[in-house]
This record gives structure tokens, sequence and C-alpha cells, in this order.
């Protein structure tokens, strides 16, 4: 395979002008198919009544509702599997499914999903990539694999392999990159450590691009100084794919060419003024999946002014924190409707998860009340267990609180991390 140009196409350089000319287009193209398809979407762009146009389409979209996650679950679970916002009539050949649940079709073969963060990445052929996302049920293995051939890498479908075999991979099939979170590839490298290895001298892993998770600057510096690794962030939501990816530069995410992007006051859906900060909203023009305003539930703000790598698109300052409750453990979404849904099998029971980082990784300890005391293990042996299943997530440590501990009002959810 040809190794591609500075730029993966040429939409990555055209004048901005030019992309929101043709985003517009691809938008109301969206638009119009979705009002044929889907009476869900019809009712509401007719109760709007405003045509889908080229010229019409922003405006459109920008008195269309935001729809968090939240409530993606909420509507799948009234209508599966897609919430009347599927398009009946499409071939999809996979469907993936993710904590919630939610149920997400996937999008077309010829959307290059990752591909442009990997090739500013530096990924390309002769390269071979270490892909520990997981390949189960949800959509991160098998989308960030299809980026990665994009680009003509090859790649190791390690998944949620154990660290030692991740190491065992690295040493013997020569793996040159790695695709993951940030925390499990530094747990690879001290399972190599352990082992005896040193990491630097004895492999020839020498790049990463990392998703699911933030990178902290000081494990950034740890991986580029100390391991000779350079270091990419991308970024993105399961329900619509890739929003954004790091250039050499390193100075922001450049926004995919594929997705509209919009930052917004979380409590009016309204658009913030430019730099400032606000939840991240996205759509991306398909003809299978009608989703439009995704409300990520991150925040972040756009970053004025062009990129020195030539790169026209706008970029994000990274993601400053995330609207309301849900939060992230070790890059899975732990959401109020999960632990809700926990909650009806323990009537009675009051809990409470607090997330804080040990190290350079997530700790998940929850805060249990139950109904009755004193039973120790027998009680919280089944609660840890339906908690793994329904929240995807295992807890680290689980405390036994006495009665009136978690009072009236209190947060199901604390995030105690500081990114900064
Ligand atoms: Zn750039």
């Amino acid at each position: 395979m040809k190794r591609r140009g500075r730029y993966f196409d040429g939409k990555e350089t055209r004048e901005p002008e030019q992309r929101r000319e043709e985003q517009a287009k691809a938008l109301a193209a969206m638009m119009r198919l979705a009002a044929r398809k889907s009476p869900l979407i019809r009712a509401r762009i007719e109760s709007l009544g405003i045509k889908p146009t080229k010229g019409t389409a922003f405006d459109l979209l920008r008195k269309l509702p935001v729809i968090s996650r939240e409530r993606i679950v909420q509507m799948q679970l009234e209508d599966p599997p897609y919430a009347g916002l599927g398009n009946p009539d499409a071939a999809v050949d996979r469907i993936f499914t993710s904590p919630g649940p939610v149920y997400e079709p996937h999008l077309s073969e010829s959307d290059p999903i990752w591909a442009r963060a990997y090739h500013a990445a530096g990924f390309g052929p002769g390269d071979v990539v270490l892909n520990a996302f997981s390949y189960h049920l949800v959509a991160a293995g098998l989308t960030f694999h299809s980026g990665l051939r994009r680009v003509g890498a090859t790649v190791v479908p390690s998944g949620a392999s154990s660290a030692a075999v991740q190491v065992q991979l690295i040493r013997d099939l020569g793996v040159t990159g790695y695709t993951g979170t940030p925390s499990f590839l530094r747990a690879v490298i001290g399972k190599a450590e352990e082992a005896g290895h040193d990491f630097r001298r004895d492999f020839r892993l020498r790049k990463a691009a990392f998703a699911a998770e933030p990178l902290h600057p000081s494990l950034r510096a740890e991986f580029e100084e100390t391991y000779g690794i350079d270091t990419y962030q991308m970024y993105g939501a399961t329900e619509v794919g890739d929003v954004a990816y790091e250039c050499r530069e390193k100075t922001g995410w450049h926004l995919c060419e594929e997705v509209i992007v919009e930052i917004v006051d979380p409590e009016t859906g309204l658009e913030v003024e430019p730099g400032e900060l606000g939840e991240v909203v996205v759509t991306r023009p398909n003809d299978i999946f009608f989703l439009f305003r995704f409300g990520t539930g991150d925040l972040s703000r756009l970053i004025p002014g062009r990129c020195p790598c030539g790169r026209s698109s706008l970029r994000l300052a990274g993601i400053a924190g995330r609207v309301g409750e849900a939060v992230k453990v070790r890059g899975l979404f732990v959401a109020p409707s999960q632990l809700r849904k926990l909650a009806e099998g323990f009537p009675g029971w009051k809990f409470q998860a607090v997330v804080t980082r040990e190290g350079n990784r997530d700790f998940l300890t929850v805060r249990v009340e139950p109904k009755e005391r004193g039973r120790g293990k027998e009680t919280l042996a089944p609660f840890e267990k339906q908690f793994a299943e329904i929240c995807t997530v295992r807890i680290d440590r689980i405390e036994e609180v006495p009665p009136g501990t978690l009072a009236e009002g209190y947060k199901a959810i604390v995030d105690e991390r500081s990114w900064r």
C-alpha cells in the first residue's frame, strides 16, 4: 500500500467556507432522507416549517433538540432497537451495543472513521499496531481496527487480553504502535519491566494513539521522555464515531471532516460564543442512523485561528470535564441510568460511586448502605456482581456505610479526579 501524503486527503486543507458549504449540503441530504425514512424526524422537521436545503440546513439543525446519551437509552427502551432514528431500508453490516444499553448500527464502510487520526499520528504501512480496545459487543475494537487498516497498518487485535499477553505480542511480533487507553499502556509497560525488559531498548513500540480516557500531561511526558513513545490523543463517541484528533503540533484536536460540531450551553442547547466552554454536540451526516445533535456530555471550547500544520479545520481545546453526573471510569461510562437500573434489584439499598485517581489509574469505590446491616461479604457479593454486569466496570473497593450516611439528595456518582 502506498503511503499517503502529509494529509489524509484534500478535505483537511479546504477553505473553511468550502467546508461549511459541503457540510451544509451533506446535512441537508441527511435531513431529507431522515424525513422520508423516519416518521419521528419527519414530524419534528415538519413542525418547524423549514424545508431542508443547503441554505437552511444549519438553521434547521440549531432548532432540533440536543439528544443526550441518557435520552437515547430512554428512547431506545421505548422503541427498540434505534428509537425510530434508524433507516429501515439500510443494509447494516454490524450492530454494536454499548453500556446503557445503546444500540448502534455500524455506519458505511466508506466512512474513514479514525483513519484521519491515525494518519496524523504517523501510523501507516509498515506499522504493526496493537489494538487494545475491546472487540466484544462495543464499537471500539472494530472501528479503531478499520481506521488502522485504512492507513495501511497491520493490526494485532489484542483487545481485552491481559497486560502479560500484550507484552508477549509486542516482543514476538515486533509491534511498532499501540492504540488503546493511556492507563492500559502504562500497565503494559509496568508488566514488561516486571518481567525484566527494558521497554525502550528491547522493543520497537514508538508511537501510541489514545482514546476513551484523558491523557494526563505527566503521563504523556513519561511516555515520551522515558520510553521514547510519540503520543497522540483521539476523541470521539461511540454514538457518532471519531470527532477530533491531534496532529503533530499537539496544540489542540482537529475536528474530523465527517462531523459537524457545535459547542453549546448545556442548559439552553444554544451555541456559545466562539472560544467559550460548552458541551460538545455532534452530528455525523450519514444515511443509516439519523442522530442529529448528539450531546456528548463533554465540555470543551474551540481554539481560534489556524494550526501551523496546514489543516484548516478548527481545533478543540481538549476536554474540560463532564456535563452533569455521568462519568467515565477507565474509559467506560458510568451513568446515573445504570445505577437506577441496579437499584431495581436491591430495593431499600442506597449506594454511591466515587471515582478517584490512584497514580495513573481510575479507582472506583462504591459506598453501600444496605437495607439490613451486618451480614458483611455475603450481602455485598451479589451487589458487586450485579454492578459489574450492569455498569460493565469493576469495583475496586466496596465500603458498607452505616445507616443515614447517604442522606436525602446525595449524589449517585461523585467524580473526585482532577485532570489539571
Ligand atoms: Zn494541526
